[in-house]
């Protein structure tokens, strides 16, 4: 054997060893032994390094430092998942993905919804790549180093699987690691971790690898992405992926109805308590790939799985005070203060109470005893009060009348339900609110510049609205508080870069009530401009697809607002965009305005989700089954046959895709 056979060997040999204990847990050599040939490896490697792999088994140990962890564009974005609470949510579910479909016969897998920090792992030729967090879903930060030093994630695949792929699944600390890990910091007088999910996101965020590679992280996974199509279903991919070496826990199992389902979340809504990490409901999943496919995606969630949560815990606790938090657009949020108080493996301090009317339907005061729930968000929720505790002299709540921040009095107009502090060019939290917003990643998405930072030149006078950001220079950051010349710098050009942003983005980013992504992309598509969309009269403006009242209203008193429109002035002499590019614009028509699509199949010149937005681009609307109503179906390779039926049953016409590409071009 030569060096470099002897090398590849080794790392072989460690790799099964690793494979065995820490996806298998069935150890095949003693510690020692292992660190023997680790040892040798390590040697070897250090001797010739030619040979050097950062994927080599001797890399685990960490020791690399990541200062900035840099934000990457996911290939295939990361969706979260809608929920459902009852059989009835899930018999719900099942008919509309039915009617979708054309079928009744749907097969599902069932998995576990593990509790931690979903993570992204790209593999290219069999080799593990790049590994980033899910982040917003369509952007994350890359964790590789970090990712590589745990031991249950395979480097190099195994086995006879697809060869270049994403990998998807959760980082968790099981209970055992994380109750040890606890252990240690009270024995040297630290605070003990809230709980495991938290631990284990923060611990990819550590800058030193070395740090990560000591706690005892795990990654189960759940999701196999690849253009190869070498699977039909989704459990025969993950069992495929799990002897390839991946540890796909061995709980996920295949039910030929909603009733199956239903019986294995009964089974682990009483049997999870005995598993060896946390697991807050079960994910449910259209078992056939070409179904998922057919299925596709909301604008937030795959249409193909849902989660059911398991009924959250609940305690009991005592309100101490109600605050009231003011947000960016000036809504009013109620926050109850609590009597600390462990839940659910947290310790809680605060809950939501909504509005208003939450307040008055619940009858909550202060010094009442609650109900605590923690559901899915991170903020637990106020559910009922125990009257049998309370005192005989307690008063109602009296709802704020002024604004805590600038002690303007608050409004409420009807049909809202919550109240507003209309102050909104002098009242601090809505000013800082606005610059955040409009810096944010899925705004204007201005680098080197936080929600901190903002606080800080606010606080200052540097910056009083989102247009002053465009007159900052580098001398007046340089004399803050922890601000370097170079972090100056980075900053005033993520604000230059920022100018580049196309116009949908600006347009969410002007924070205009109820324009969000979605309404923004819309009207910035209908309006093509700031000018026309300003002005746009209401008649028009409820014209346009999917818009609706209150957001019409909420377009106009901001185009009617002076100061609005001084701001709005102020980005276009900046060279903010403004309108939709000339590159945009040509790739838009009204060629198929007012007509409805249906896309059934696969397709070969262009990809599905390619397919929807050109037809949206060029004035159509997608639709996801076939009715009366529809236009045209664009047919791919395999179409449902049910599908097919339903088409000819209503005399819908089919086209196929180079059909399609000649009626846009
Ligand atoms: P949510 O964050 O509530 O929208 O839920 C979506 C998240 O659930 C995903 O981003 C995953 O991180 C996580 N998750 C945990 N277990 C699974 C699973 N078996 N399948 C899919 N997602 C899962
Ligand atoms: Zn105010």
């Amino acid at each position: 054997m030569n060096i470099k056979e002897k090398i590849a060997s080794l790392r072989e040999e460690l790799n099964q060893h690793n494979y065995n204990y820490y996806v298998l847990d069935n150890a095949t050599i003693s510690d020692y032994e292992f660190d023997i040939k680790l040892k040798k490896l390590e040697k070897l490697e250090e001797e010739n390094p030619e040979f050097n792999d950062p994927n080599s088994p001797t890399q685990r140990v960490g020791g690399q430092i990541t200062k900035n962890f840099e934000t990457i564009t996911h290939k295939n974005r990361m969706y979260s998942l809608d929920n459902s609470y009852s059989k009835e949510d899930l018999l719900d579910w099942e008919k509309r993905i039915q009617k979708i479909l054309g079928t009744d016969e749907i097969e599902y897998t069932c998995e576990l919804k593990y509790d931690g920090a979903s993570i992204n792992l790209t593999y290219e030729n069999g080799e593990f790549l790049r590994a980033v967090t899910r982040g917003d879903g369509v952007q994350g930060d890359e964790v590789t180093t970090n990712i590589r030093t745990i031991k249950s994630i395979p480097l190099v695949i195994k086995e006879d699987f697809v060869s270049n792929f994403e990998m998807r699944g959760e980082i968790i600390l099981p209970l055992d690691g994380f109750n040890k890990m606890n252990e240690e910091r009270v024995a040297n007088g630290e605070e003990p971790y809230r709980n495991p999910r938290n631990t284990a996101s923060g611990s990819l965020k550590l800058q030193d690898s070395a740090e990560v590679a000591k706690r005892p992280l795990d990654c189960l996974l759940y999701q196999v992405v690849t253009e190869e199509r070498k699977y039909d279903t989704h459990y025969g991919s993950l069992e495929a992926a799990r002897k390839a070496g991946f540890k796909v826990p061995d709980t996920i199992a295949l039910a030929p109805s909603i009733a199956k389902v239903l019986e294995f979340v009964n089974y682990w809504d009483e049997k999870r308590h005995d598993l060896p990490y946390e697991t807050d409901g079960v994910v449910i999943k259209v078992n056939s790939l070409q179904q998922q496919e057919e299925l596709g995606y909301t604008s937030k969630f795959p249409r193909w799985a849902i989660a059911y949560k398991f009924k959250a815990e609940q305690v009991t606790t005592v309100l101490n005070e109600i605050t009231y938090q003011v947000g960016r657009t000036g809504a009013i949020t109620p926050v109850a203060n609590l009597e600390p108080v462990h839940l659910a493996g947290t310790i809680v301090k605060r809950a939501s109470l909504h509005n208003a009317d939450q307040i008055e339907k619940i009858d909550v005061r202060v010094g009442d005893t609650v109900y605590v729930e923690k559901g899915g968000e991170i903020i637990p929720k106020i559910i009922a009060v125990d009257l049998t505790k309370r005192s005989a002299d307690s008063q109602p709540t009296q709802y704020a009348t002024h604004c805590p921040e600038c002690g303007t009095e608050l409004i409420r107009k009807e049909g809202d339900a919550k109240h507003y502090c209309p102050n909104e060019f002098g009242c601090a939290p809505q000013i800082t609110g606005k610059i955040q917003h409009f810096i944010s990643r899925k705004a204007m998405d201005i680098d080197g510049l936080g929600a901190e930072t903002v606080d800080l030149l606010y606080k200052e006078g540097l910056i009083k609205n989102y247009a002053d950001l465009y007159e900052l220079k580098v001398e007046q950051i340089v004399p803050l508080e922890r601000m370097a010349e170079k972090s100056a710098q980075n900053m005033i050009e993520g604000i230059e870069k920022s100018k580049e942003i196309p116009f949908e983005k600006v347009l969410f980013a002007l924070g205009i009530r109820f324009v969000g992504e979605t309404v923004a992309k819309k009207l910035a598509k209908h309006f093509k401009s700031i000018d026309n969309l300003l002005a746009a009269d209401f008649e028009t403006l409820v014209g346009v697809d999917e818009i609706g009242d209150k957001i019409a209203e909420s377009v106009i008193s901001f185009a009617k607002d002076p100061k609005s429109l001084a701001l709005v002035d102020r980005l276009k002499q900046y060279g903010v965009q403004l309108e939709i590019s000339q590159e945009a614009q040509e790739n838009q028509s009204d060629k198929l305005q007012g007509k409805i699509f249906v896309v059934s199949g696969v397709f070969h010149q262009v990809s599905r989700n390619e397919l929807k937005k050109l037809i949206e681009d060029n004035g159509g609307k997608v639709s996801s089954s076939i009715s009366k109503k529809t236009n045209f179906i664009v047919a791919g390779d395999n179409m449902g046959p049910s599908k097919l039926t339903k088409a000819q049953d209503l005399g819908v016409p089919i086209i196929s895709e180079e059909e399609f590409i000649t009626m846009i071009s």
